[in-house]
């Protein structure tokens, strides 16, 4: 039998809450329900994505992230030593944007398991591989306010250590892929490539299992479309952190390249590496025709291998509306099949 041609898929981790768990189309929605009604929901949702993921035909799945209110404060809820009571006001991104992060006030330790339940979840309802995301240490020590380390480094190899903790417990559980995200490392270059890398690789010691960092230009909020506005014609941010992401054990490294201005060349800086190449804009509520998609894995395939190459979108699809981000995944499929019969 002719196995079918086609690119592997997988989204970037993040998808949209429904609107029965959580204000809808917001980076920090508030939850509509709380205690274990709150818990059976975020499950619920869950499953609605797993399916919608396997429907679409996605070769990898995610918990969509539907248990945590934002991509970096879910894991930080799970920490001791930080102040959730008492948030602060603080530039993000290098001030691109406010947040309202909570403080770092003593040594941190982890409460117990931050991801446990959902990753048992996953992996009992479906046979596909799974990934899970988890924030890197860079982009963490950009997302909370320190009142206790004083240096940025030491903070995020501590942030470092108990990633360490939760991602070994994931791979336990039959994690196939783990999932840092860092898009910290095209805001702080040189950051990056001195000691962003080293964090993660100390959040990545020992795992057997797939590693993976994703680095982007943001959601599809208004103030990361501004920043994108500012960035001239040429988008070489990835130039300086790839180069230290080829020489560690990190296995994948994901993209943005639809409707961005990241000259694809730069994935030969990635030699050796999987790619997780972005096919879907998520600061457009258009969908891409499965042309388009293909196009782009396409014009990605002049610098990596086809065995190397993951259909992915650019970011997470959060802040979007149910029906456009549906949309979105069964086109990641749709155009991963079109460039398998294309490029075969
Ligand atoms: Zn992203």
């Amino acid at each position: 039998m002719l196995e079918k041609a086609t690119f592997r898929t997988a989204i970037a981790g993040s998808l949209p809450k429904p609107a029965w768990l959580s204000e809808t189309q917001k980076l920090w929605p508030q939850w509509k329900q709380d205690g274990a009604e709150l818990a059976q929901a975020k499950l619920d949702a869950t499953l609605i994505w797993i399916k919608a993921q396997e429907d679409a035909g996605l070769s990898t799945i995610g918990d969509g992230e539907q248990s945590r209110q934002h991509f970096v404060h879910g894991f930080l809820e799970q920490v001791d030593g930080i102040d959730f009571e008492h948030k602060v006001t603080m530039g993000i991104r290098d001030n691109r944007y406010d947040a309202q992060v909570p403080q770092v006030v003593s040594e941190l330790k982890l409460k117990g398991r931050v991801h446990g339940s959902e990753a048992r979840f996953l992996r009992a309802h479906t046979t596909r591989k799974i990934k899970f995301t988890m924030p890197g240490p860079m982009t963490i020590v950009d997302t909370v306010a320190d009142r206790f380390y004083g240096d940025k480094v030491k903070m995020a190899y501590a942030f470092a250590e108990l990633l360490n903790q939760e991602a070994l417990a994931l791979q336990a559980e039959g994690v196939d892929i783990i999932q840092f995200d860092e898009p910290a490392f095209n805001v702080y270059m040189k950051d990056a490539a001195d000691w962003g890398v080293k964090a993660l690789e100390i959040a990545a010691r020992g795992l057997t299992c797939t590693t993976a960092v994703h680095i982007c230009y943001g959601y599809g909020i208004k103030a990361n479309n501004d920043w994108k506005e500012t960035l001239g014609g040429e988008w070489r941010q990835y130039a300086d952190v790839f180069p230290a992401l080829a020489k560690s054990s990190i296995k994948q490294v994901s993209l943005e390249c639809f409707h961005s201005h990241v000259p694809l060349d730069l994935i030969k800086l990635l030699e050796g590496k999987e790619v997780m190449v972005g096919v879907i804009d998520v600061a457009s509520d258009t969908i891409e025709t499965p042309e388009e998609i293909a196009d782009t894995i396409g014009r990605a395939l002049q610098f990596v291998r086809k065995d190397k190459l993951i259909a992915c979108t650019n970011c997470g699809l959060a802040p979007m509306s149910r029906e456009v981000a549906e949309k979105k995944l069964a086109a990641l499929a749709q155009g991963a099949a079109l460039a398998g019969v294309r490029y075969a």
